[in-house]
């Protein structure tokens, strides 16, 4: 029931911004960039996404209202598409070495016939025995919880699932940015950030990550039947091409929390009964759009 996306403000302002740049290549590719990132997606949005419910501070009510009345634009600018494009790379270069170890299943993409299909690390495309596929990752969705996502990598012999991170400064300041602010440092020259500090503290996922990992694992077990009982996390730091691996075991009570408050928003969903925004009774930065849209 979502509205289609007509209205493109924002968009359209850092669009215009590009416009100014004054090397003419690079205003282009800027152009370019934000056009497609302007382009109505095909993500639906009347759908609860694992990536909201895991963050320390879940806006319900802003989930409410993307799924009562359809998304709003967001605003975005070549470096937030740079950090997703990024992100997105990133994750196919290490889905392409676990295919090529043929230890990858879920859904592919043949990129010779557009044949999509379910496999374990394909040699051939079932259509066209074409031989290069692009990894759509494994569905994970809760029907009954209106819950859809996809999560990064299952490994069926190893009995896993597979999350990778992207750690740069970029990233995490969009993810993350409480984590990023405690490494902050004041220098005559201003306040910059201590990366390989940030890189040497980091032993274990951080908290939405591992929150995200147990939810996937409980979807995957409980909706899909895969016998995984832990989430292996690759964490991969642009600064130095360094990468450190975390595993998170499966926790039933903390899976029973997430899920009771998922159920929770569901229902809300069913009643239209829209929740109030844990940050503000004036809205937070989630909400806040939402409610100047309707
Ligand atoms: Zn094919
Ligand atoms: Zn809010």
């Amino acid at each position: 029931m979502s509205k289609s996306v007509v209205k493109r403000t924002p968009g359209l302002a850092a669009y215009l911004d590009s416009v100014k740049e004054s090397n003419a290549l690079f205003g282009d590719i800027s152009r370019h960039v934000l056009s497609k990132a302007a382009r109505p997606n095909s993500h639906r949005s009347d759908v609860i996404y694992p990536s909201e419910v895991v963050k320390a501070q879940w806006c319900q009510r802003a989930t409410y209202l993307r799924i009562v009345n359809g998304r709003v634009p967001e605003r975005t600018s070549f470096r937030m598409q740079n950090i997703f494009e990024e992100g997105n790379r990133t994750h196919e270069k290490w889905q392409d070495w676990l295919a090529e170890m043929r230890r990858l299943e879920g859904d592919w993409g043949c990129q010779g016939c557009g044949n999509q299909f379910y496999a374990r690390g394909p040699e051939k495309c079932p259509r066209c025995h074409g031989s290069r596929f692009k990894y759509r990752e494994l569905r994970l969705i809760a029907s009954d919880l209106m819950l859809s996502g996809r999560c990064d990598g299952y490994l069926p012999a190893d009995g896993c699932l597979i999350e990778i991170k992207t750690l740069g400064l970029g990233s995490l300041r969009y993810e993350s940015p409480g984590f990023v602010a405690r490494y902050e440092v004041e220098t005559p020259r201003g306040t910059v950030i201590d990366l390989e500090r940030m890189w040497k503290d980091l032993r274990r996922p951080l908290g939405s990550a591992v929150k995200q990992g147990i939810l996937y694992l409980h979807l995957a077990r409980e909706y899909v039947g895969l016998d995984v009982d832990r989430c292996e996390f690759l964490y991969d730091f642009k600064a130095t091409q360094e990468t450190k691996a975390f595993t998170v075991m499966y926790d039933e009570a903390k899976a029973d929390a997430l899920i009771g408050s998922i159920r929770q928003m569901a229902n809300c969903v069913i009643a239209r009964e829209i929740p109030d925004c844990p940050v503000s009774s004036d809205g937070c930065r989630d909400c806040k759009p939402y409610q100047a849209a309707s």
